[in-house]
């Protein structure tokens, strides 16, 4: 167990003076959180953090990482808050201490195939500072490492969350070495015979093997000496449990496994690499279609070596990496490897930052190489997710496109839950539907029976899945509506011939619908709504009367609007009517009535068509609200446009939008859309505005 101080001495060896103090100053505060905590070993608690950073350190991570090391348990076990750590540390440490205890909350036991890959890019996408993610990899290294004192049943549990989350993880980032003890330890724990059955079948096989890599090895040292290259000659094992899974995938036996043997060249250069290969295949024969250039093309997490495979004396494999010392270093560490080194000269903040060199690195690499889109996409998804990862209720993932909602998500849950959904909690608290999700929230659809889609919804769902449903539904509720106000303008029709469609005779309609080829009733009447055929001169036929113009004669019964009559009443934008105003319909073909105020130039524009508009009035319990659009003139003040908000906010107005266009240079208009009930209500709002200082005129927008 490595001490304080001798872990110092590491720290000193590749960070300043100061960043080393920092290091020790985290400890010490780590020391006394956990004070009389012990491990299950026995133990002091602090052991556990310190070993951690110990492991950090070895990787050369950054000081600020090793003291979120030092304090990744403070805050779940010793109830120190966040903001304690933030003052005394600094909010960049505070915040990568939250994010380890965060995922540490987040630990699931066994999952399905699909949710353990869900969950490590979660894990990922979570991770604003990925550092995050490489203090949670070494703290779960440690537990490994002492696994140990555990009761098998919670050991065991561990191991398998290690194999399924945290080594695939270890492996996107290139983290190689600490994927590879991941495996050897977990291999060990869940099976236990098979693990030592293996182990002493290597240590068998070693005996007998090591003078045969002796002498390859010497044969390939020789060689490469005497073609002048400066390399470094270095026999490998295989690991434990990647014997087992070729044994197991490959249904090859042990001995065949054994039997090959395998080296790995270190060089100086990238030249140097494909040169030793040059001369390694004049010393043995290559086996064809076993060369695979990675130097060109890298593995998606950013490995980089030539491949090759030899046959040698007796017709044994030989395989060989070659590669060079930094393409070492990334095959062991990957993402940690120079870290600091990278981050020199750089702005040393923000290690998204960091994050984002070593990406650059790997495309540029990639860029050289041709293109490879497998890598690209890892990379990108690993980093910087377009996807969001989300808990249901009951704990399964789902996955959803970046800014998708409530709404997305109910949807994905199943198409029911989209259409009967009318409010949702996120994380427990209730939050509007529109709320864009982030990664690791629980999100709950809160439903209700015979409720349905609401077309602002279209404004906020993102999914395909979402938007089709909700166009679906629409277009149905579409034809309700259209059907119930082409009833009532034909109704209203009627009128001015003094009959109704009750007093109509059946057969008289039936002979209508057949002539102008109508299967039903409700087709005409949606027809009439969507202003294809003129409710008037319908009446009129219907009715049987030839010449008589109804719009003539005597007074006719406008339609009252009460604002609930859904999708085909909409709502002029040129002069947004509001209940208080004299209204007027126009019938547009297809899109149905559109309510204009009385006074609306594009109105009397349309008096072409006279026989398209159609008498309106509000119903005098009218309900809903109206968008309507105020111009304010104010002096050029600072803080106006915030005084104005504030002053509407305060009377419980929606504010829709907002803007502003010079006037001159002592006068600014202030353009404003809110939502109101009626005249009476915009005109008690105008009023308080009015009264503002610096407030010059207040003007409803008529066109
Ligand atoms: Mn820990």
């Amino acid at each position: 167990m490595r001490t304080i101080n001798a872990l110092d001495s590491t720290l000193r060896s590749y960070l300043s003076a100061e960043q080393s103090n920092h290091v020790k100053r985290a400890y010490y505060f780590a020391e006394q959180a956990h004070f009389g905590q012990l491990r299950r070993s026995g133990e002091d608690y602090i052991t556990h953090p310190l070993a951690v950073a110990g492991i950090l350190a070895d990787m050369h991570m950054d000081h600020q990482s090793l003291m979120a090391a030092m304090l990744h348990d403070v805050i779940e076990d010793t109830g120190i808050e966040k903001s304690a750590i933030g003052n005394q540390f600094g909010t960049t440490v505070a915040d990568l201490v939250d994010g380890v205890s965060k995922l540490t909350q987040m630990e699931f036991g066994s999952l399905k195939e699909k949710q353990a890959e869900n969950f490590q890019k979660m894990a990922l996408a979570m991770a604003k500072d990925i550092r995050v993610i490489l203090v949670k990899l070494a703290d779960r290294l440690h537990n490994m490492r002492t696994l140990g004192v555990l009761k098998p049943e919670k050991a065991r549990r561990i191991a398998h969350e290690t194999l399924e989350i945290y080594a695939p993880i270890a492996m996107r980032l290139g983290m190689n070495n600490v994927r590879m003890e991941f495996e050897n330890l977990g291999f060990g724990v869940l099976y236990p015979m098979r693990a030592r059955r293996i182990d002493a079948a290597i240590r068998k096989a070693r005996g007998h093997r090591n003078e045969l890599v002796d002498k390859i090895g010497h044969q390939i040292e020789t060689t490469l000496e005497q073609e002048g290259h400066n390399a470094e000659v270095i026999g490998r094992e295989k690991h434990l449990y990647s014997i087992y899974k070729k044994m197991k995938s490959k249904r090859k036996s042990f001995s065949e496994i054994m039997d090959i043997y395998a080296f790995r060249i270190i060089v100086d250069s990238v030249d140097t690499c494909y040169r030793v290969l040059g001369s390694i295949h004049s010393l043995y024969k290559p086996v064809p279609g076993e060369f695979k250039d990675y130097i060109a093309i890298p593995k998606a997490n950013g490995y980089q070596s030539l491949h090759t495979v030899l046959m040698g004396m007796h017709g044994v494999p030989i395989e060989i990496q070659i590669r060079t010392r930094d393409m070492e270093d990334m095959a062991n560490n990957g993402i940690a490897a120079h870290w600091l080194y990278k981050s020199d000269g750089q702005s040393a903040t923000g290690s998204h930052a960091r994050a984002r060199q070593w990406v650059q690195g790997l495309l540029e690499m990639q860029q050289r190489a041709g293109n490879s889109l497998e890598f690209i996409e890892s990379v990108k998804i690993d980093l910087f997710p377009d996807e969001i990862y989300v808990f249901t209720p009951k704990g399964r993932i789902l996955e959803l496109p970046k800014n998708a909602t409530a709404v997305d998500f109910a949807y994905s849950v199943h198409t029911d839950v989209g259409n009967s959904c009318v409010a949702c909690r996120i994380n427990r608290r209730l939050a509007p539907l529109s709320e864009p999700l982030q990664s690791g929230q629980t999100v709950e659809i809160l439903t209700a029976p015979g409720t349905s889609p609401n077309p602002s919804w279209f404004n906020y769902a993102v999914t395909a899945k979402a938007r089709t449903n909700i166009r679906h539904f629409l277009k149905h509720q579409t034809r309700d509506d259209s059907i119930e106000l082409g009833i009532k303008l034909l109704e209203k029709a009627l009128l001015s011939f003094e009959t109704s469609l009750e007093q109509l005779p059946e057969e008289q309609l039936q002979d209508y619908l057949e002539r102008h080829g109508y299967d039903q009733q409700n087709d005409l009447m949606a027809d009439i709504a969507r202003g294809n055929r003129l409710p008037a001169i319908t009446a009129q036929q219907l009715a049987n009367k030839s010449s008589t113009d109804p719009l003539q004669g005597g007074e006719v019964e406008p339609v009252a609007i009460r604002g609930t009559e859904g999708f085909m009443v909409n709502f002029a934008k040129c002069c947004h009517p509001i209940p208080g105003d004299a209204i007027e319909g126009y019938l547009s073909s297809e899109k149905g009535m559109v309510v204009h105020r009385e006074s609306c130039k594009n109105l009397s524009d349309s008096k072409d068509n006279r026989e398209r508009l159609v008498a309106l009035r509000w119903d005098d319990e009218v309900e809903g609200e109206y968008s309507v659009e105020l111009r304010i003139e104010v002096e050029n003040r600072r803080g106006m446009i915030a005084t104005l908000a504030t002053r509407i906010n305060s009377m419980d107005v929606n504010i829709e939008k907002i803007s502003t266009e010079d006037k001159d240079y002592q006068f600014t208009y202030v353009d404003l859309a809110m939502v109101v009930q009626n005249r009476v209500h915009l005109a008690r709002i105008m009023k308080r505005l009015r009264i503002i200082k610096s407030v010059h005129r207040v003007q409803r927008v008529k066109n």
